[in-house]
């Protein structure tokens, strides 16, 4: 079970998967516009040429702001899409800094070759007094 949640992670984290899902909901999202066009301008129209029904002065200000209200909508619906592949974006980076190796903990003491603290002045094996200025120059 966790090797499949660390499968769908990766996967969901995939960028082209990202893009697709962005792809998706913007589309969904334009096509409301799209029905609003229809809806509150293209219907009304035809209607009034095909059954010759007067579009009223009220009627238009419906019209005018259902329209606005779906291009509202629509960008603050673009904006959270925005935030929240933004935040995705930040996550990977955090993901990916993590998978780098980590600085360097310990060192090889010059006189028994063995691994020490690297902020160690004195070697625990060999109790050699390690200078640190004569490690920075053989580095
Ligand atoms: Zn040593």
């Amino acid at each position: 079970m966790k090797k499949f949640l660390q499968e769908f992670k990766e996967f969901a984290l995939k960028g082209n998967v990202l893009d697709l899902a962005v792809g998706v909901i913007i589309g969904a999202a334009f096509k409301d516009i799209v029905t609003s066009l229809t809806d509150n301008f293209i219907n009304p129209i035809l209607q009034f040429i095909t059954a010759g029904d007067p579009i009223e002065k009220a009627e238009i200000g419906v019209y005018a702001s259902n329209f606005v209200t779906a291009i509202i909508n629509f960008i603050i619906m673009a904006f959270i899409l925005f935030c929240i592949v933004k935040a995705i974006n930040k996550m990977m980076t955090i993901g990916k800094k993590k998978e780098e190796p980590a600085a360097p903990t310990t060192k090889k003491c010059p006189f028994c070759m063995s691994e020490i603290a690297i902020e160690a002045t004195r070697c625990p094996h060999c109790t050699s007094v390690i200078e640190e200025e004569k490690e920075e120059a053989a580095v």
